[in-house]
C-alpha cells in the first residue's frame, strides 16, 4: 500500500496538478518513456495517478522515472510533474531503500573512504572481476561510469594555497560540492584560480553534501539535514555572491530542496537566491563589460551538453555564451535531452540499459562533433559521457583557465 509519508512536502506540487490539460507534451519529451515500456510515463504516474494515490496501490513503474525534470520543464501548464514523482517515489520506497542506494547516495562518505587508498580503489573500480562482484552483490552495473578516487582533496590543496595578497574586487564564497572536494579536485582548483585571477577574494567555508543524491534516492530525512547544514555553512558571508562549479547541487539549493522536500528555512532561501553557477556568474560580468577578454586563442571545436538540472534552472546555456568569447573555440550545443546518468540512476543494474539508451543520441553527437573532447557542467554527466564515448569531458572552467594562461 502507498504511504504518503511525505505528503506535507508535496503540497506545492499537488497544487499544480489540476492545471493538467492532458496535452501529452510531457509524454512526448520524457527520455525514459521513449526507450522503455517499463515506465508508464510522466502524465500517468504524475498528475493522473496523484489524484488517487492516497491510500491506494501505487504504480511501481514510478521507480523508473529518472528525476531528470524534463517533464516539468516542458509542461505548458506549469504542472510540477517531476516533483510529484519524486515525492511519491520517496513515499513508495520509505523504509525499504536498498543498501546500494544508501551507499551511492553518500558521495562524501565514498570520497573520504577512498582517499587514503585511492590507487587501490581505482584499481578495484577498473577491475572486471571486482566489478562483476559489485554487480552481483550490490546491484551496481559492471559497466557503469565510476569516479576516479584522489589521494588529495580540494581542501588539502586549499590549506597549502597562498591567495593573492591584494585582491582588487570583493569576496565570493566558493561552493565546490562533494565531487569537487574528492573526485574532480582539478575543476575546483581551476575555478578558484580563475576567480582569483579576476581579482576576487575567494572564501571556501567547510562544506558538506547538498543532499541531492539522497533526495533522488528517496532518503528525504537525510537529504533535508544535509541541505540545511550546507545552507548554514555557505551563508558565512551574507553580502557576498556564492559561486559554484557543481551545477546540479545549485539546483538543489535554488529550488529542489524547497519544491520537493518542503524545506523553507530562511537560511536556505537566502543562499538559494545568492548562489550562481560559475559560467552564469562570469557571463554576467561579461555582460557588464567587467570580464577581461585578454584570452589566448584555443583552436578547437567541441560539443557541449547542458545537464538536465542546469536546464531546470531556466537560465539558458551560459557556458555556451561565455565560451564564445574565447577566440578560435567553437562550441556546438549537442541539444540532447539527457545523458542517461541522472545522478545515480544510470549506475543501477536494472536501469543501466535504459540510461545508455537515453544517452545514445548525445553519445552519437559527441562522436560526430569531436570524438576526443567534450564539455559539460556536471560531474556525473561528464563521467557518463566519458565512459560511453572515450572522450575527455571537462567543465567549461577548463577553457577559461587555459585561455587566461593559468594552466
Ligand atoms: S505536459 Fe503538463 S498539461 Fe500536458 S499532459 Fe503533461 S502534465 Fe498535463
Ligand atoms: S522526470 Fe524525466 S524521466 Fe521522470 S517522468 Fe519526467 S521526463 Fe520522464
Amino acid at each position: 500500500m502507498f504511504e504518503p509519508a511525505s505528503y506535507e512536502s508535496n503540497l506545492l506540487a499537488r497544487a499544480s496538478l489540476d492545471q493538467c490539460v492532458k496535452c501529452t507534451i510531457c509524454e512526448t519529451q520524457c527520455p525514459v518513456l521513449a526507450v522503455t515500456p517499463l515506465f508508464s510515463g510522466p502524465k500517468f504516474v504524475g498528475p493522473q495517478a496523484e489524484r488517487y494515490r492516497h491510500g491506494l496501490v501505487v504504480d511501481h513503474s514510478l521507480d523508473y522515472c529518472s528525476s531528470c525534470g524534463t517533464c516539468t520543464l516542458v509542461c505548458p501548464q506549469g504542472v510540477k510533474i517531476a516533483e510529484l514523482n519524486s515525492v511519491a517515489r520517496a513515499a513508495m520506497k520509505k523504509g525499504h531503500t536498498p543498501l546500494r542506494d544508501q551507499i551511492i547516495s553518500r558521495t562524501s562518505f565514498m570520497g573520504k573512504a577512498m582517499k587514503p587508498v585511492a590507487p587501490l580503489a581505482n584499481a578495484v573500480l577498473h577491475n572486471s572481476a571486482a566489478r562483476w562482484a559489485m554487480e552481483k552483490t550490490l546491484g551496481i552495473h559492471r559497466k557503469a561510469a565510476m569516479p576516479t578516487a584522489h589521494s588529495h582533496s580540494f581542501s588539502d590543496w586549499w590549506k597549502k594555497h597562498t591567495p593573492p595578497s591584494a585582491p582588487t574586487r570583493g569576496k565570493v564564497v566558493y561552493f565546490h560540492g562533494c565531487a569537487g572536494e574528492f573526485f574532480e579536485v582539478e575543476t575546483s582548483i581551476m575555478t578558484v584560480e580563475v576567480l582569483e585571477h579576476l581579482g576576487f577574494e575567494v572564501i571556501t567555508p567547510t562544506q558538506g553534501c547538498c543532499g541531492l543524491p539522497m533526495q533522488s534516492n528517496g532518503l528525504f530525512d537525510a537529504a533535508r539535514k544535509h541541505v540545511r547544514t550546507l545552507a548554514d555553512q555557505l551563508g558565512v558571508e551574507p553580502d557576498a555572491p556564492i559561486v559554484a562549479s557543481a551545477s546540479s547541487c545549485v539546483t538543489m539549493l535554488k529550488h529542489e530542496a524547497h519544491d520537493i522536500m518542503g524545506v523553507d528555512d530562511e537560511s536556505l532561501i537566502k543562499v538559494g537566491s545568492r548562489i550562481r553557477e560559475v559560467s552564469e556568474f562570469l557571463l554576467d560580468l561579461a555582460d557588464h563589460d567587467d570580464l577581461p577578454l585578454d584570452f589566448s586563442p584555443i583552436e578547437m571545436t567541441a560539443p557541449y551538453h547542458a545537464p538536465c538540472q542546469l536546464k531546470g534552472q531556466g537560465m539558458g546555456r551560459p557556458a555556451v555564451e561565455l565560451l564564445k568569447l574565447i577566440p578560435g573555440l567553437t562550441v556546438v550545443d549537442a541539444e540532447a535531452t539527457c545523458c542517461g546518468i541522472a545522478g545515480t540512476y544510470g549506475v543501477k543494474k536494472e536501469k543501466y540499459d535504459i540510461g545508455q539508451a537515453v544517452g545514445r543520441p548525445l553519445f552519437d553527437k559527441v562522436r560526430e562533433i569531436n570524438p576526443d573532447f567534450a564539455i559539460c557542467d556536471t560531474e556525473t554527466c561528464r563521467w557518463q559521457i566519458a565512459t560511453a564515448t572515450g572522450a575527455t569531458v571537462v567543465h567549461p572552467i577548463w577553457f577559461l583557465h587555459k585561455a587566461y594562461g593559468l594552466g
